[in-house]
């Protein structure tokens, strides 16, 4: 079973989990179905805007099982793209809080929103298992040695031209 659809709301009480508003009756709403809290699965909704934003991968799932008219797709795709760009490992991005620790020089990643690299890394002790890690835009070059790191982290990263720059200057 799959753990993500496209259908016409069935009634105009489903609200989406990501605005908070209600998805009107008839409306095409996303779904996302989660077996957290409940072996049956529980079903979460979106609008599909919201949705294709907040869960790219879920929705180009569903988009290619739905089969009927979706006003605005190329949009909605496009809006998903976006998305799962930002997803993308390895990428830069504005640290959210200053906690992170870099992977090379073990300092702190800080203040809030200081631009640093993020790269998978192996979990200890479980095999095919990663998270992410984080680095400074300096030290970055010195921890990984992959051939054509530099050029792919850039290539991932949604950047402003301001930014860019900067990164492309500490990047070596
Ligand atoms: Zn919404
Ligand atoms: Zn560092």
């Amino acid at each position: 079973m799959s753990d993500s659809k496209i259908e016409s709301a069935k009634t105009g009480r489903s609200k989406c989990r990501k605005c908070r508003e209600g998805i009107a009756k008839d409306e095409l709403r996303l779904g996302i179905i989660s077996y957290q809290f409940d072996t049956d699965g529980s079903w979460t909704w979106y609008h599909l805007p919201c949705g294709a934003a907040l869960n790219p991968e879920s929705f180009e799932t569903a988009v290619q099982e739905f089969d009927g008219e979706i006003s605005g797709i190329e949009e909605l795709r496009a809006t998903a793209r976006i998305a799962a760009r930002k997803n993308l490992i390895p990428r830069i991005e504005a640290a959210p809080s200053g906690r992170a620790s870099c992977l090379h020089c073990k300092e702190k990643i800080k203040p809030k929103g200081t631009l640093r690299v993020v790269v998978e890394r192996e979990v200890e002790d479980s095999p095919g298992l990663t998270r992410p890690g984080y680095l400074h835009v300096g030290c970055a070059l010195r921890f990984v040695e992959a051939e054509g790191f530099r050029e792919e982290v850039l290539a991932n990263s949604d950047l402003e031209e301001e930014q860019r720059k900067i990164v492309a200057a500490e990047l070596k």
